[in-house]
This record gives structure tokens, sequence and C-alpha cells, in this order.
């Protein structure tokens, strides 16, 4: 519950925009995540045109990036043929030479706004990349600003003698009304309104502005050289805000208080290891030894396990939970999927054998429960499950997030274990963990390997733990990059498919989307891009997207995976986020068991999923997913004896361009870590983890700042001077009022969700 607060009161950065601009004019914002006047200032211009930059038309040469003077001689508005989506073509010309403008629209209607403004003989300035298209010069969706009266020329070309910002926009909001919005803001704005968040010893030696100066300098600079000025500022007080909190984060988890779990010599865990059918490996061993004595502490345990997939995590886990259950305590384990709620149910209750039969009577001396516990459980299950949760019965409970919810009650609740942790916010961390009067111990677990910055920025109120190698014997596993094109090469695919088959193996097929219906991506409100490939061309040629309900009918039709005289027929299931928890947890364990040897599958399997006889992965349109999310499913694959394989079948094979690339940096490593580098440097801005991944709303942080660890550092170690010389930000209200805002709406976000 907050407490209402009349607008009036609040600080001019933080008032709602609609206040300010009118409910009309603040309408367009609120999709690009622009509330308050804050977030509009801090919406930074993605980069600058200036005066000099206008050029004759011409014939330029692929990704120019040009800027000119014409007028607009031809405008036509259609859908296209073979595609949903509708596409709008310009001609403009300075009177010997035309150029083409393209914008793309999920519909005719997304695209009313530019025919409105491209009035035929009016002049504009335009601005974009140029493209070639069938013998065309042309500018796919460029910047423009039309010049309304041809009086008016010199002035917008006055006006442009400054540099002009270029925001990043949307076809309901395009840059200039941004522009206009800010200048109404700014007119309003003075230094008293704008809290400096950078101490004086930190801005000077980096050059920095005062805070009210970088807002000046980033949305109306005089210069160029200013403007950076003003992005440089703008970046590190960005990376300065998030470390700071980080920093005070895990300072203020120093002052809270968990209950020691120091384990005993003779409980579950030494009854665990001594039946444990392999040795554990070193890394294994030492983080295990981390895990054990953090828990014995009086300092809740606030700890990220990192581990490439295959590591074996999962023990490591397991063996934290086992010290915890030895000391009179529960342990929660939350996976982000109920197909991995389930299988680390089936599989820590395998490797606990006897020792998971507490409260039966054949159970071993020293015994628990393990209560798997999801939101689709039948009604007596679940209540079987949250009675064993709330006595105490269940030292362990696997769930989803349905663990989250506030009816679950522990006895006592002394470790949560979070897997696959990408896909948790901080807040649902936090939220578990507060149960209870001291807080729980936690141990964040994930498999995505994570740059190093990115970790610093999204887990750096996390200690670190890392797990370098993955245990001897695994086998090695093989990429292949397939054309779509190449036949033959598919059809060897398939053959291959059928042959690890029958020689004991197990097959996934992953696609990019379920059914036709199914655009394999959410709803982001781009349309236009989704229409664009890589080069900007429109994807009106392009196959259709391997959907699973297809693929599935297609190879049960295959002679390959037919019955011969010497075997059966090869059972393929399918694995889908719309079948229910039980159809999916039955397919896993057909598939497991061998008895459906061959699943077709969307990115369901992407995470944790963990079948060791698995030896082939095909992904269907391999270039639909981002390197990390391909190392993911490559990841189920070669976690046996077996050697296994792993094919990427695309269009975009043996090309040019970043699609191609980053299927060829696929091919090239298994090493998560550089495929992790390497994601990050191809992907765009703001794009590297989503805000649901990284817990960090869009409003604090564009993430912008994660292309350069040296800035992320250097804030960190400034961010955690400051805290230790002035724990409680005295000399930085500023900043302080900053932080405390941040936390509470994050939390208050977070409480609407739920
Ligand atoms: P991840 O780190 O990807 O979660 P898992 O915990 O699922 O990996 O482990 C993968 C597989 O390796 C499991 O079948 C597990 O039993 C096995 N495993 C774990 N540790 C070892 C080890 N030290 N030696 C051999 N096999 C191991
Ligand atoms: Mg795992």
């Amino acid at each position: 519950m907050t407490t209402p607060v009349s607008p009036d009161s609040l600080p001019l950065l933080q008032q709602p925009l609609d206040r300010v601009l009118g409910p009309k004019t603040a309408k367009p914002f609120a999709p690009l995540g622009i509330v308050t006047v804050g977030d509009l200032l801090r919406h930074a211009p993605r980069r600058y045109m200036e005066r000099g930059e206008l050029q004759p038309l011409g014939d330029y040469p692929d990704g120019q990036d040009v800027s000119f003077l014409g007028r607009v001689d031809d405008v036509s508005l259609r859908r296209m043929q073979s595609k949903r989506g509708a596409i709008l073509t310009a001609t403009v010309t300075d009177g010997a030479v035309d150029m083409l403008l393209t914008f793309f629209g999920r519909g005719e209607g997304h695209l009313q706004g530019h025919l409105r403004k491209l009035r035929i003989g009016e002049l504009g300035i335009f601005s974009g990349k140029v493209g070639h298209y069938r013998g065309k010069v042309q500018l796919t969706h460029p910047d423009y600003e039309m010049v309304d009266d041809p009086d008016e020329l010199d002035s917008t070309i006055e006006r442009r003698s400054k540099p002009i910002p270029m925001y990043p926009a949307t076809s309901k909001l395009p840059t200039w009304k941004i522009a206009t919005a800010v200048q109404t803001v700014l007119a309003l704005l003075t230094p008293e309104d704008v809290p400096e968040l950078l101490p004086a010893t930190v801005r000077g030696p980096g050059g920095y502005l005062p805070a009210f100066e970088a807002i000046r300098a980033l949305h109306v600079p005089e210069s160029l050289d200013e403007a950076e000025w003003g992005r440089r500022t703008a970046t590190f007080q960005e990376a300065f805000v998030l470390q700071a909190l980080l920093v005070r984060r895990r300072r203020a988890n120093l002052a809270l208080r968990a209950t020691p779990r120091p384990g005993r010599p003779d409980g579950l865990l030494a009854a665990f290891d001594s039946a444990l059918p392999f040795a554990l490996t070193r890394g294994q061993q030492a983080v295990g030894e981390e895990l054990s004595h953090d828990l014995a502490g009086e300092v809740p345990m606030l700890r990220l396990l990192q581990g490439e997939v295959g590591s074996g995590k999962t023990v490591v886990a397991l063996r934290a939970m086992l010290q915890v259950v030895d000391s009179g305590g529960q342990a929660a384990l939350l996976a982000p999927t109920e197909v991995l709620a389930a299988q680390h149910h089936r599989s820590i209750s395998r490797m606990l054998g006897d020792l998971a039969l507490g409260g039966t009577l054949v159970a071993a001396a020293e015994s628990t429960q393990v209560a798997l516990l999801t939101a689709s459980l039948p009604t007596t299950q679940r209540r079987l499950a949250l009675a064993a949760a709330a006595s105490g019965d269940a030292g362990i409970v696997i769930g989803t997030h349905a663990l989250l919810s506030e009816n679950v009650q522990f006895l006592d609740l002394g470790l949560v274990v979070v897997d696959e942790q990408h896909r948790f916010g901080v807040e649902q961390r936090d939220k578990l963990r507060e149960q209870g009067t001291r807080v729980a111990h936690s141990l964040v677990m994930t498999a995505t390997p994570i740059p190093r910055t990115i970790a610093m920025t999204v887990f750096g109120d996390l200690e670190r733990s890392t797990l370098g190698e993955v245990p001897a014997g695994r086998a090695e596993v093989a990429t292949f990059l397939i054309d779509w094109e190449n036949e033959a090469w598919v059809e060897r695919m398939w053959a291959r498919c059928a042959e690890e088959v029958r020689g004991g193996g197990r097959v996934y097929v992953v696609c990019p989307r379920i059914d036709a219906h199914d655009d394999g991506t959410e709803d982001d409100g781009e349309p236009d891009e989704a229409l664009l490939d890589a080069q900007g061309r429109p994807l009106t040629e392009k196959r259709p997207l391997s959907a699973v309900l297809d693929v599935v009918d297609q190879l049960r039709a295959r002679p390959e995976f037919a019955a011969t005289a010497e075997a059966p027929e090869i059972g393929i299931g399918m694995l889908h986020g719309r079948m229910s928890a039980e159809a999916k947890e039955r397919v896993m364990t057909e598939f497991a068991s061998g008895a459906t040897p061959m699943i077709v599958a969307t990115t369901v399997v992407e995470v944790g999923v963990d079948v060791p006889e698995a030896t082939v992965m095909v992904i269907l349109d391999a270039d639909r997913f981002g390197v990390s999310q391909l190392h993911q499913l490559r990841g189920r694959i070669g976690r046996g004896e077996r050697p296994g394989v792993c094919f990427a079948v695309s269009t975009h094979v043996g090309g040019e361009g970043p699609t191609a690339e980053r299927l060829a940096a696929f091919a090239a490593t298994r090493d998560g870590f550089r495929l992790a580098e390497h994601d990050l440097d191809l992907r765009r801005e703001g794009d590297v983890l989503g805000a649901a991944q990284s817990g960090i709303t869009s409003s604090l942080v564009s993430l912008r700042v994660l292309r350069d660890r040296d800035i992320i550092e250097q804030a960190h170690r400034d961010a955690s001077a400051l805290l230790e010389e002035d724990p409680d930000l005295e000399g930085m209200p500023g900043l302080r009022a900053e932080l405390d805002r941040i936390e509470t709406t994050r939390m208050g976000e977070f409480l609407e969700r739920t």
C-alpha cells in the first residue's frame, strides 16, 4: 500500500508527464515506458543530425548515413501480398535525382501517420541509412522532418545549425514530437529540480558534468562535443546509481540475520555423500565448501552460482539443502517452469533414494520428504504438499512461482535455491527470503553464462561462485550448420536422427513456434522490424517459420522413422507451452524412458532439462534464436557418455551479415562465456536482458552501459568508496532520495504484478 501523494507536492522530475504536457500529448509516451518528467529526460537521443550533414541526393553505397533536403513527389500505401502487413513508399526528389523511402507496418492503419505527414509537393529533411532494392536507392524507415511552410525553410535549416537530437521513436511518436515535449519540460526545469547524483570527487576526475548541465547538453547541445559529454555523464550516472543501489543492498544484507545451519557430521548429507555414485568435481567440492561455510554463519547467504550447462549445479544445491535439513530447517527449490520443477523433483527423489522416504515405514533412519508444489497440481495433492511444507515434514519443497503465493507456509525455511535465475526478478527472490522472522539463506543458480559486466549489474548484490569444469567423461558435441535450401543435407540430417535413435539415442527437434498462427515472438509493439530481414529488406519471400504442429506431422510421415523389418516405428512426441503440465510431464517421461525417443518442441526444453541419453539437437530456423538460447539448447545433449551432434538449420547459413555471423560463432565454440560476450556485442542497447530477466525495470536503467566494462567497474569502485565513507549518504541527499525512490517503485511494481 502506498499513500497517495498529490502530484503537486512531488519534485518536478517525478511529476507525471500528463500533468505537464496534458493527457493527450503524454499518452503516446507510455508505451516507451515514459510516464514521468524524469523518464522523459532520461530518454536520450540516439544520435544527432547537423546542418553540415545535408548532402545532395545521389547514389550512395549501401549502409551510408545520409541527410538531405527533398520534395515529396509521390506517395503510395498498400497491403503486402504474401505476408500480413502494409508498406508505404514515397519518392523524394531534388528535381534531378530520386530517392525511395520505404516504411513497413503491421497494417495500413499503422502507416497513416506517415501518410498524413508526407504530403506531395512539400519539402522535408530526410535522414537514414542507404540501401538498395530492385535497383533503386532507398531509405528504410528514415527519420524526417517536414518543412511545413517553405518560408520556414531557412529557419528550419537555421535550427539545424545546432545539432538536432534524433530520439528513439515509434510510429505514433516521431522524434520531433519527443523533441518538442523535451523543450516544454526543459523550459520549466531549474538546477534546483535536478538532484546531483555524482559526488564532486567522482565527477571531477572523469570530467563529468553537473546533473543539470548534463541534461541540457544531452537534449539541447550547442555542439556535438557538448552532446557527447552529456551522453557520457548520463551513462556514468546510470551506472553509478545502479552500483550504489547494489552496494547498499549488499551492505544492508550484512545487517540482517539468518539462523546458522551448520549441519551435522552424521546426518543426511553424510549418508548422501557416501552413497553418491560419482566423485564430485574439484569445482563442486570448492563451491560446496563455500556454501557450507556461508550456511553455518549468521549473515544470510546471498550467492549466485554460475556454471556451464551440465556442470552439475543440482548436486551442489542438493548438498546445501541437505545441510540445512540436517540443521533442522527446510529448503525450497524454485524452478522457472513446471517441466523443470517436475524434473528436479524426480531426479532429486531418485538421487536421495531411501533418504527421501521420510515418514514411511521403509525410510532410512535419516530421511526427509521431498514435496512437489506447482500451480497445476490436483487439489488433494496440493493440499498434502502444503501440509508437508507447513508441518516441516517436507525438508525439501520443490516448485515454481506457486511457491511464492502467500498461502505457502514453511515451518522453518532456512534456504531458498532459485534455479536458472535469469527468469526470476530480484523482487521475487526477496519475497521468498523474507518469510519468517529471520531471513533465509539464498542461492541463485544460472547456466546462462553472464558476462562480467552484466553480472556486476544484475547480480551486483550477490556473492558469486563459478563451476568452471564439467564432470570428466562428458562427451563431445559437434555442431553443424545446415542450409535449408540444401536438400541433400537436410535429408542426411533426418537419416542421422533415425540412426541415433536406432542406436539408443534420443533426438530433440526445436521449432521457433507452435503453429502457423503463432508468430514466434511476443508482441513487443514494434511491428515494423519484425517484417524486415537483417538487411532491412521485407520478409515477404521467406519460407514460413517451422512450427511444432506441422513438423510433427511431417516427421511422422517420413520413411526413416517408420517401422522396418528389424525395428519398430520411432515414436515422435511433442512438447510446447500450450500443453497442460500433466501432458508435458508425460511426454518428458516417455522421452527419458525411450518410449518416445524423439520430440518436437518449442524452447520449453531450453533450460535445464536433463536426459543423459539425448544425443541429437536439431534446431529449425536457428536464426530465430539468440546465441545464448542456442547454447542452452545445445546444452541439452552430450550430457551422458555418448557424443552429441547439434544441427542448426537456417536460410542464413554461410551468408554475410549479423545473422550468419551469429550462427557461425555458435558453431565455432562451445565456450558459453565467449558466446555470451559475442551476444552482448551484437545485440541492441537495452535488449541485453529483458526487464523480466534482469529484475531491473526500464525506468531504472537502459543498460546502455553494459557495453562498457570500464565504466561499470569504475562506477562500482566509486560507489563502494562513497558508501564506505558515508553509509547513510548524509552528504548526498539527492542520491539517497533517488535510491529510495527506485527501491520503492520497484517493490510497488512487483506487488502490483502478483
Ligand atoms: P546443470 O549444472 O546444467 O544444472 P545438472 O546438475 O543437471 O547440470 O547435472 C548434469 C548431469 O551430470 C546430471 O545427470 C548429474 O547427475 C551429473 N553429474 C553431476 N555431477 C557429476 C559428477 N561430479 N560426475 C559425474 N556426473 C555428474
Ligand atoms: Mg540445472
